[in-house]
C-alpha cells in the first residue's frame, strides 16, 4: 500500500533517526498491514486496559500520590481509575453496535442504490496529557481512541514524573510499543510531539498550550481535539437553599483542592446570598475536610503553582477582599478559601484559579450575572442552582458552555452518554462513549450503485429528456 501524504510530510521533516518519528513509522507500518481492526482485536485491547488498571491499582495511586506530595488514595480512585474503567465497560458494551456500518436514506433519484456510513479507525492518534489527573486524562482518551481501532503515542505531563514512568512501564509490558507507546519528557519532548504527523492530536491542557500545539499541528494538517480550561461559573439562583448549594459547590471546588478544569472557579449569587453563601461554604469545607494535614485533603502540584495562588488571593486582599478560609494549611497545601468583597478589576478573575479558592460574586438580576459570565469567554462548564423552569432555560439559553450540570457539580463529566468537551476558548471537539468513539473515526460515505445510473440519464446532450428532468428538479 502506498505512503499516505502524512508519511510523505513527517520524512520531508523529520531529522534523521528521529526516535518520536520511529515509533510512529513502525506504528503506521501496522496500520497499513491491518487498517481496520476487527471487534475481537479492540475489545481484547481494552481488556487489557482493563486489566493493567485493575493489576496494578496500588502503583498508579502511589505514583499519583508521590506526584503531588500528598493526594488521597481515594480521590485518585474514584476520579482517574473508575472513570476509565466505566469507559472500558461502556465502550465493550457498545463497540458492535458503533462499528457496524449504518444505512442512510437515498434520494429517490437515485433508487434503488444504497448508502451507508462506516466508522473507520484514524490511524496513528496522538495524545498529549496534563498532570491534574494524570492517570485519568492519558488513559481515557487511549479507551476511547482503542475502541475506535487506532494506534496510539501518548505524552503525559512532566510535572507528574512518576506517574509518567509508571503509565510508561505498564504500557510497554500490556500493549507492544506498536499498538500503544508512552513518551515521557518535558515541554522540549512535548513541542517535538505535537509537530508530529498523527491522523489526529488530542490535546488536553491549558489555552495557552493549547493555542502552540493547535499551531504546530496545523503546519501538517493535523486535526486536533482541543481539552482546555477557563473560568466555569456557578449561579446561585433566589429560589435554591443555600445549603443545598454549598454542599455540592464545596465537593466540586475542593476535591483535588481545586485542581480540577470543571471545578467551578466562581459563583455568582443573589447580593443578599453572598456572606450566608461564603459561611455555608467554610462550614461544609471544615466538615468535609476537618484536618487539612490529613490525606483526604490534596496538596498543590508544585511550589510555583502554589505561590501563583497565594499571590493572587493577597493581592485581591490588598486591594479590600474579604478572604476566609476553612482552617491552617500544612506547607505544600492552600486551604479552602472563600473571598467575598472583590475589588474591581480582581487578579483572582484574570485568569482560571485552579485551586482551592472560590471568590464570590454578588447580583442583581440575572441579566447582570450573563454579563459577567460573557466578560470570560465560553467556558468548559457552567452550573446553575434553581429549581424554577424559567431560569433555568433562561440560563441555558443565554450562556455558552461546553456541558452543564444543572442543580450540582461535575456530574455532567461523568456521563458515558453525553459528550464531553468545550467550545472556543475552552476547546473544539469531545469525547466520552459514542462521541470518544466518533472523534477517534473517520465518518467515511460509501454510495454503491444499483440498477440504473439514474443521474447519468440527466447528463448532456441537454436536450430532451434531460432539459425536461432539470426542470423537474427545479420544481421538486
Ligand atoms: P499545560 O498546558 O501546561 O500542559 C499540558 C501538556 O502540554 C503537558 O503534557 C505538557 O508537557 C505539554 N506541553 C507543554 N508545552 C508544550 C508545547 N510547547 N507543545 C506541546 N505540548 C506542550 O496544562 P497543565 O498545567 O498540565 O493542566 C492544566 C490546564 O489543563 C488547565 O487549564 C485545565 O483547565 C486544563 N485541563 C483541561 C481539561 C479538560 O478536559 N478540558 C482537563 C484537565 C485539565
Amino acid at each position: 500500500m502506498s505512503n499516505t501524504p502524512n508519511t510523505i510530510v513527517a520524512m520531508e521533516n523529520a531529522p534523521a533517526a528521529d526516535p518520536l518519528m520511529e515509533i510512529l513509522a513502525r506504528q503506521r507500518e501496522e496500520v497499513h498491514k491491518n487498517r481496520i481492526p476487527d471487534f475481537e482485536r479492540r475489545r481484547e485491547r481494552l481488556n487489557r486496559l482493563r486489566a493493567l488498571i485493575l493489576d496494578h491499582r496500588d502503583k498508579l495511586v502511589a505514583a499519583v500520590n508521590e506526584d503531588f506530595g500528598g493526594r488521597s488514595p481515594s480521590e485518585t480512585e474514584i476520579l482517574e481509575l473508575i472513570p476509565v474503567l466505566s469507559a472500558i465497560r461502556h465502550a465493550r458494551g457498545h463497540l458492535k453496535k458503533w462499528m457496524k456500518p449504518k444505512g442512510r436514506p437515498v434520494d429517490i433519484i437515485f433508487w434503488p442504490s444504497r448508502a451507508e456510513l462506516r466508522h473507520e479507525p484514524l490511524g496513528v492518534v496522538g495524545i498529549i496529557s496534563p498532570w491534574n489527573y494524570p492517570v485519568n486524562l492519558a488513559l481515557s482518551p487511549l479507551c476511547d481512541a482503542l475502541a475506535a481501532g487506532n494506534r496510539v503515542m501518548i505524552k503525559p505531563s512532566e510535572l507528574t514524573p512518576r506517574t509518567a514512568e509508571v503509565l510508561k512501564e505498564l504500557i510497554g509490558q500490556y500493549y507492544e510499543q506498536s499498538e500503544v507507546a508512552v513518551i515521557t519528557g518535558g515541554p522540549d519532548v512535548a513541542a517535538r510531539f505535537s509537530s508530529l504527523p498523527f491522523d489526529h492530536l488530542f490535546f488536553t491542557g491549558s489555552t495557552a498550550v493549547g493555542r502552540k500545539v493547535a499551531l504546530a499541528a496545523a503546519e501538517n494538517l493535523v486535526p486536533t481535539t482541543l481539552e482546555l480550561g477557563g473560568k466555569s461559573p456557578a449561579i446561585l439562583c433566589n429560589d435554591f437553599s443555600v445549603e443545598e448549594a454549598a454542599k455540592t459547590l464545596s465537593f466540586g471546588k475542593f476535591i483535588n483542592s481545586g485542581q480540577t478544569c470543571i471545578a467551578p472557579d466562581y459563583v455568582l449569587a443573589p447580593k443578599d446570598k453572598v456572606e450566608p453563601l461564603a459561611e455555608a461554604l467554610l462550614a461544609q469545607a471544615r466538615k468535609r475536610y476537618p484536618d487539612l494535614s490529613d490525606e483526604d485533603y490534596s496538596a498543590i502540584i508544585s511550589e510555583r503553582h502554589l505561590s501563583r495562588l497565594k499571590a493572587m488571593v493577597e493581592a485581591d486582599k490588598a486591594g479590600g477582599a474579604r478572604v476566609m478560609t476553612s482552617g491552617e494549611a500544612p506547607e505544600g497545601k492552600m486551604a479552602p478559601t472563600v473571598m467575598t468583597h472583590l475589588p474591581d478589576d480582581a487578579a483572582i478573575m484574570k485568569e482560571e484559579i485552579f485551586g482551592p479558592v472560590l471568590p464570590i460574586l454578588g447580583y442583581d438580576t440575572l441579566e447582570q450575572a450573563a454579563d459577567i459570565v460573557h466578560q470570560h469567554g465560553h467556558p468548559l462548564a457552567l452550573y446553575a442552582f434553581t429549581k424554577d423552569a424559567g431560569a433555568r432555560e433562561t440560563i441555558l439559553n443565554e450562556l455558552i458552555s461546553g456541558g452543564v450540570t444543572i442543580n450540582g457539580t461535575l456530574a455532567h463529566i461523568a456521563q458515558e452518554s453525553l459528550p464531553f468537551g468545550g467550545v472556543g476558548p475552552s476547546g473544539w471537539g469531545a469525547y466520552h462513549g459514542d462521541a470518544g468513539f466518533e472523534r477517534f473515526s473517520h465518518a467515511r460515505s460509501v454510495f454503491r450503485v444499483r440498477g440504473l445510473r439514474s443521474i447519468e440519464l440527466f447528463g448532456p446532450p441537454w436536450k430532451g429528456l434531460a432539459k425536461r428532468a432539470t426542470e423537474i428538479l427545479m420544481r421538486r
